[in-house]
């Protein structure tokens, strides 16, 4: 089996693997006092050094959490803001963070212009130190990356707060908090080659987040509850290899490769954001006439995994609420599937997929005829 699924997760490594076999059997609460705890504590601070730098932040800014979806419902409800903009192609854990906010709608490439940001903050006659916008890094879906710096320069002038889900870009992108100049931001160690269950809030300053409830004090008072030990120490390993990766231009050809093969077969083929930079991994590529999921399970028998939409909704598929925002018809929309390759991706792997790929389209229209 190939796997071309990597923005649902990555495969661990066996170093991950290692740090956390390493860190269950020396067991341990790292609020304990004692050399058991000490020693939890003393790896759940290297990994939290180690998160930092993936990101170009300190350590003292991260906050683990749960995972993404948490850490983006934190950033929203707890910084206290009254008023949250989101835009229109985020995660689903950022859209539904928020009762009341507010779509911030993105261009037919499915990117979000810095003018509509402040025409949203404009027409809302907010006072807009009441409010926080959320942008995402890059799009889980099409890979479409969002010109946060712009945005965040824009919003920090209008006295709103930025925060930035930017879950997909470490191991793809090299990503710098700083120079993005955001003030808080999400990312979730299993899209990065760490386990599931475990991701951070990294926050410009802590006294950002109001949390309702401290627990036991844990990550500064900011997100009671034992820390997930073993999650965190395979969260800092991952994290090493993804502030390592350079094999961007590499991946990038693989997935080019895909699109321009198959958009020569099929020529009605459509690719979602190819004229504005990408994640260079990812591709979302709708067959019309030919249902995701019908292409999903024809590929899975192949010997090939990728997803229909995001692969978020616990195996259901539904039409990418990405794609309708960016302006794709129903129908189109509801023949796409993500491709997203990883490190390990090999050309054979590619040559393979093509061709399975091609033959099946082939197949079922003419089956469909
Ligand atoms: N944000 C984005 C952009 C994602 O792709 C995902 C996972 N699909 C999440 C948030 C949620 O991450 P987690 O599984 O860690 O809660």
């Amino acid at each position: 089996m190939v796997y071309l699924d990597h923005n649902a997760s990555v495969p661990m490594s066996a170093s991950v693997i290692e740090a956390m076999v390493e860190a269950a059997r020396q067991g341990g609460n790292p609020s304990s006092v004692h050399d058991y705890g000490r020693r939890a504590r003393a790896r759940i601070e290297a990994a939290r050094k180690d998160v930092a730098t993936m990101v170009g932040a300190a350590a003292s800014q991260v906050v683990f959490t749960s995972g993404a979806t948490e850490a983006n419902v934190m950033a929203l409800r707890a910084c206290s803001r009254d008023r949250v903009f989101v835009s229109a192609t985020e995660h689903v854990s950022v859209l539904d963070a928020h009762p009341t906010a507010v779509a911030i709608p993105v261009d037919a490439d499915g990117v979000v212009q810095p003018p509509v940001v402040q025409a949203a903050l404009t027409a809302d006659r907010v006072d807009a130190g009441d409010a926080i916008v959320s942008v995402m890094l890059a799009n889980n879906e099409t890979g479409v990356i969002q010109p946060i710096a712009e945005i965040a320069a824009m919003v920090h002038a209008a006295g709103a707060l930025m925060h930035c889900d930017a879950v997909q870009a470490p191991g793809r992108l090299p990503v710098d908090m700083a120079a993005l100049g955001v003030d808080l931001m999400t990312v979730s160690a299993h899209k990065a080659g760490g386990p599931a269950g475990v991701g951070a809030l990294i926050l410009r300053d802590a006294s950002l987040l109001r949390p309702d409830t401290k627990g036991g004090g844990q990550e500064k008072g900011l997100r009671g509850g034992t820390e997930n030990i073993t999650g965190i120490a395979g969260f800092g390993a991952a994290a090493k290899l993804a502030a390592a990766f350079n094999g961007a231009d590499e991946i990038a050809r693989r997935r080019d490769r895909i699109e321009a093969e198959v958009l020569q077969e099929v020529p009605d083929a459509v690719v979602f954001g190819s004229d504005v930079p990408r994640l260079p991994n990812t591709s979302c590529m709708a067959i019309p006439g030919i249902g995701a999921e019908t292409q999903v399970m024809a590929l899975d028998l192949a010997g090939y995994a990728v997803s229909a939409g995001s692969a978020c909704s616990s195996g259901k598929v539904k039409t990418s609420h990405v794609l309708l925002a960016m302006g794709a018809d129903d129908d189109v929309a509801r023949c796409a599937i993500r491709i997203s390759l990883g490190p390990e991706t090999s050309d054979a792997d590619i040559d393979g997929f093509i061709t399975a790929w091609i033959d099946l389209i082939h197949r079922l229209r003419r089956s469909a005829a």
